[in-house]
């Protein structure tokens, strides 16, 4: 692992063309609906166009396009985008890949994973869980370990998106990213604020369990119950020992917004049938940060990263018709959608 002082704007820049034949350089597209709702063109940077659903193919082609010598295979832990692309990246190069998950993954991004012929463990109940069977794997099967966030690699990956706004939208002025362990918006806002530092990078997390808020708060990594919720690919912690996707977002992001459950369900509403776009929870928390008018206002273009569509269809149904949801020991009251 480096050091943080070592990770340069080069990282993403190098990413950029290593990756150029596996993930795909995503649209960006405004949506008429919520431009009208912030006063400012609002636009969806559509990640979950990439092959396996979501921009998480770009840090796992990355790190194992960079993979040199006579590797057997590789392991990670996940809340499962990050094993998809792990799985994808891997079959595209011919490569035994392990992916450790604990209970709370919802099956459709199991099955996913495995249509990619890899092998999946479900342990434990949290993402440390499945961290410490990923770790054990490196050590007995002598498999390479591939972070879901805090490796210079996937950082690096995710970073790309940054540069892709940027040609995109040269006026951009705010960015609203997703944040979980902190890969996403920690690259993408290292590689905006190295040519643009006027632009605002906002980090946007649900507020049940989450990691990176109450790490930022505390100045250090701190542990976070980890919680079922509608936005289940923003779930678990930042590592105790985190290197370098805490420090980025430490020292790149502006603000950390968090939104609730209801916020996500009704986003997910908005979404469908404004932009009729089948999203993740995780991915529009960008949109509920905007409804719910937490968004401070914005002197020009609204970007936010459309993370993923890599949802249960059944549960999604249900959030279209308006039913309620139940996750663990909560019920997200339905309520069926209203411009
Ligand atoms: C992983 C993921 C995120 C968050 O990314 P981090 O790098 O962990 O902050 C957001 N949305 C989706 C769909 C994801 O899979």
């Amino acid at each position: 692992m480096i050091d943080y002082a070592d990770f340069t704007p080069s990282w993403i820049d190098a990413a950029r063309d290593r990756i150029a034949d596996m993930a795909v350089t995503t649209p960006l597209v405004p949506s008429p609906h919520l431009s009208k709702l912030a006063g400012n063109e609002f636009l969806l940077k559509l990640e979950m166009t990439q092959p396996m659903g979501a921009f998480k193919l770009r840090g796992a082609a990355n790190a194992i396009l960079a993979l040199e010598g006579d590797v057997g295979g590789v392991t990670c832990c996940s809340t499962g985008n990050h094993g998809r692309g792990v799985a994808y990246a891997a079959r595209a190069r011919g490569m035994r890949a392990i992916i450790c998950m604990s209970s709370l993954v919802p099956q459709a991004k199991i099955d996913g994973i495995k249509a990619l012929g890899a092998e999946v463990r479900i342990i434990g109940k949290s993402q440390d869980d499945a961290m410490a069977e990923s770790l054990r794997l490196v050590e007995a099967e002598g498999l390479v370990e591939i972070s879901p966030f805090d490796d210079p690699y996937v950082i690096a990956g995710q970073g790309t998106i940054g540069l892709e706004l940027l040609d995109q939208c040269p006026s951009l002025k705010t960015v609203l990213v997703p944040l979980s362990g902190g890969g996403l918006a920690g690259g993408i806002a290292f590689a905006v604020k190295a040519r643009r530092p006027d632009i605002r990078v906002i980090g946007i997390s649900m507020d049940r369990g989450a990691a990176m808020h109450a790490s930022l708060q505390a100045g250090n990594p701190v542990e976070v119950e980890e919680v079922p919720s509608l936005a289940d690919s923003l779930g678990g912690g930042i590592g105790l020992d985190n290197r370098l996707s805490f420090p980025l977002c430490r020292d790149f992001l502006d603000d950390v917004l968090l939104v609730t459950e209801d916020e996500i369900y009704r986003a997910m509403q908005t979404i469908y049938y404004e932009d009729r776009m089948v999203c993740e929870g995780a991915c529009v928390v960008g949109i509920a940060a905007l409804q719910s008018g937490k968004l401070p206002k914005s002197d020009g273009p609204i970007a936010t990263i459309i993370t993923g569509r890599n949802i249960d269809m059944t549960v999604h149904a249900d959030i279209m018709q308006g039913r309620d949801v139940t996750l663990g020991n909560t019920t997200i009251r339905g309520q069926a959608y209203a411009a």
